[in-house]
């Protein structure tokens, strides 16, 4: 692992990897890309590389484990063993249990379970490449891959991480400030700005998680941009793909 930086944030105001304190990491998506999933998304964010798959909604086996009025939303994240430096044992683990558990309850207000009693449906997150900020990853990947799938939705759910380094609140930690950053507080909200999922490790006061929360739901507008964009392009007239350009 590479040692503390002396410094996150130079006299201009950019951090190790040129962005401003409020610029999130590039984002790249493609949806669809598993063909024996209902729906799949693959996702890039800076150096994090995700895959996102959805099955269902379909029966759940065994029986005694379904819900007579909705269906029931499982969410497995999961790192692959050659996604970081060191090999990661496979299976789960006491973080990957946590994050699946915290993920799946961040889709909770959207996804209308109600249709399908019953069923169930799987959302598989993978991540393939870690380089910090993999929860919010996979959940940006998740929302493009259920929706992909053909579960409704009553609208999209986006994800970022708010830290702090050198005193500074700053949008979306790369891997030497989640390291060596004095705090780390990941965030998902639905589009209508409704929180589902925050976390934090280290130490924030009061201003400065209100300051951060904010901060976040400008990240989370960002994203759910670049996510309306994959749907636009993947099941948009060409009318309004125009629209979106404008
Ligand atoms: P997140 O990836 O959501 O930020 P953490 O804050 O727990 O979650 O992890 C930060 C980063 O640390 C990960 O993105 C990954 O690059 C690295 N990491 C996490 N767990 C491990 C592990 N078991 N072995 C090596 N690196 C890890």
């Amino acid at each position: 692992m590479s040692d503390k930086p002396e410094k996150f944030i130079d006299e201009n105001g950019l951090r190790l990897d040129g962005r401003r304190v409020d610029e999130i990491r590039p984002m790249t998506v493609e949806m669809g890309v598993l063909s024996r999933a209902d729906g799949s998304c693959y996702l890039e964010w800076g150096n994090n590389k995700v895959l996102a798959a959805v099955y269902g909604p379909r029966e759940l086996h065994p029986r005694r484990l379904q819900r007579p009025s909705e269906a029931l939303v499982r969410y497995r994240y999961n790192m692959a063993a050659f996604s970081v430096e060191d090999r990661i044992r496979p299976g789960p683990s006491r973080r990957s249990t946590e994050i699946s558990k915290v993920s799946g309850e961040a889709f909770e207000p959207v996804v209308m379970k109600q249709f399908y009693p019953g069923a169930v449906i799987d959302v598989f997150a993978e991540v393939l490449q870690a380089d910090a900020g993999t929860r919010t990853a996979a959940i940006n990947a998740a929302t493009l891959a259920l929706v992909d799938a053909g579960i409704p939705m009553k609208g999209l759910v986006a994800s970022c991480a708010v830290g702090k380094v050198d005193g500074q609140l700053v949008l979306d930690l790369n891997k030497p400030e989640d390291n060596y950053g004095d705090a780390d507080l990941p965030i998902a909200m639905t589009e209508d700005g409704e929180i589902t999922l925050l976390q934090m490790d280290g130490n924030l006061t009061a201003d400065e998680i209100t300051k951060g929360i904010e901060m976040a739901r400008k990240g989370c507008e960002q994203i759910f941009a670049i996510q309306k964009e994959a749907l636009l392009s993947k099941f948009g007239t060409a009318d309004e793909e125009e629209l979106l350009k404008e």
